[in-house]
């Protein structure tokens, strides 16, 4: 992992000992000795992290901290806060001022790397999104942020001792829901019932049950992977400690567990999966736009064609079937013109609905224009896709459309069909057939299935 990280003391040889460490695990270095200068290093440099002393002359570093976070161009900088070990309320003061993370003074190297490490992956990843949202959702997310913020976290713990859960529970004061149980069972099942849980905090010091296993497995489970996992551990288990950093546990506390330090790394950890949480549904969200139909929420377009070939590509190498309908509302402009454009759409609404209902989950539905759809079907022949259609065109025709209270109209539909054959090598190919048959179907009365002659 290559990241360049500021260092900023005010005491020399406090810089040049952490430069050393950091290099030597190939980060790039950036140095300074007040705060006015970090300033000017982070507009400068761009860091990736921040490490920064909280007692310095001149501006100290919960005001540069505050800084960093207060602009628009830097505040999605990570910064660790490295506090005297003796000023447990610097780092209440440094989360407050926006700090996402903190060391405490003489700084131990796993816990150097383990903060640093876990920062820079994280930056990674929300560089990652942002990117893929386009704009800077950042700004959006971070509106209503500070509320989330707040909310009481639900944490799982698990431990097969009487006694941490209750501590855990004592020491956060009813700042979060915590639940405690024993062991990887019943911690799959927490996930799957009630609300999500977003911190997991393991005894690594189990008796009879491999924690480091339990660690590995909810970081290679789909629906718990993103979870933040916080473990606790005995001062002497520094082996196990690494292993579990390297299973990507996301923090650690040492025993006897530090109130102030249990209170504060819980909200980080808790604050930074909502965080991402946020951003990967915006991302989610913003993919789903570039493919879906707003008015229908069936696929568009763009996504047909990209689908379509490469099913084709795929088809093509091992002679598989697929099949296209193209489906036209009859008369659709009457529709429009008698009763408006409101019923218009309300009508294309349900006619995606019953579209869905006539077809297999498998099969992809879009809308490809005004009152055009089209189907795929894949692993299907022409005479098949053809009951496929005269369903679907039943499943219109039968009932009448519910347009507005009151309002039923009779609607129909017409279909053009057709199937995959050696020679197509485009999308356009085979949805050129369909819309040869479909413009038959018009021609010969309406309400009906036609099928290409290919
Ligand atoms: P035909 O049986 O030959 O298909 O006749 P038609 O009236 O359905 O065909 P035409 O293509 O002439 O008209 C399609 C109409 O669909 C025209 C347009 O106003 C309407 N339309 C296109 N997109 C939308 C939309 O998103 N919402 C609504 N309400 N109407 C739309
Ligand atoms: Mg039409
Ligand atoms: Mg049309």
């Amino acid at each position: 992992m290559t990241a360049r990280v500021l260092v900023v003391d005010d005491i020399l040889a406090n810089v040049r000992l952490l430069e050393a460490k950091l290099a030597a695990e190939y980060f790039d270095v950036v140095t300074a000795l007040n705060g006015a200068d970090a300033l000017e290093a982070v507009s400068r440099t761009r860091p990736d992290i921040v490490l920064l002393d909280v007692m310095m002359p001149g501006l100290d570093g919960i005001e540069v901290c505050r800084r960093i976070k207060s602009s628009p161009a830097t505040q999605h900088i990570p910064v660790i806060m490295v506090t005297a070990l003796d000023q447990p309320e610097d780092r209440v003061r440094g989360l407050e001022a926006g700090a996402d993370d903190f060391l405490t003074k003489p700084v131990n190297d796993v816990a150097l790397f383990c903060r640093v490490k876990s920062l820079v992956r994280l930056k990674m990843l929300t560089d990652e999104l942002r990117s893929r949202t386009g704009g800077d959702p950042l700004r959006l997310l971070q509106a209503d942020l500070g509320q989330a913020d707040r909310a009481p976290g639900n944490i799982l713990v698990i431990d097969n001792g009487a006694t941490l859960g209750e501590r855990i529970r004592t020491s956060l004061g009813g700042l979060h829901d915590v639940r405690t149980v024993p062991g990887p069972r019943e911690a799959a099942e927490a996930f799957i019932e009630g609300d999500p849980i977003e911190l997991v905090i393991v005894n690594l010091d189990m008796d009879g049950v491999d924690a480091l296993r339990i660690c590995s497995q909810l970081k290679s489970m789909e629906q718990t992977r993103q979870t933040p996992i916080l473990i606790i551990v005995d001062p002497e288990d520094r082996q196990r400690l690494l292993r579990a950093l390297d299973l990507g546990v996301n923090d650690y506390l040492m025993r006897p567990v530090d109130r102030q330090e249990l209170l504060a790394r819980v909200s980080t950890q808790i604050r930074r999966y909502r965080y991402t949480e946020r951003l990967r549904t915006s991302v989610r969200s913003s993919m789903e736009m570039a493919i879906t139909d707003a008015l229908t929420g069936l696929y568009n377009r763009r996504y047909l064609e990209t689908h379509l070939s490469h099913m084709i590509d795929h088809a093509a190498n091992r002679g598989k079937l697929i099949s296209v309908l193209i489906l036209d509302i009859d008369f659709f402009k009457s529709v429009n013109d008698t009763h408006g454009h409101d019923t218009g759409d309300r009508v294309l609404q349900e006619m995606a609905g019953r579209l869905r209902s006539a077809i297999r989950s498998s099969d992809l539905a879009c809308r490809t224009g005004g009152e055009e759809f089209v189907v795929v079907l894949s692993g299907t022949d022409l005479q098949t896709a053809e009951r496929v259609g005269e369903r679907v065109r039943k499943v219109v025709a039968s009932r009448p459309f519910l347009a507005s209270a009151g309002c039923h109209l009779s609607i129909t539909v017409s279909l053009g069909v057709a199937s995959l054959t050696p020679a197509d090598d485009s999308p356009d190919d085979i949805l050129k057939r369909a819309d040869q048959a479909l413009y038959r179907a018009k021609r010969e009365g309406r309400n009906r299935v036609s099928l290409s002659a290919a």
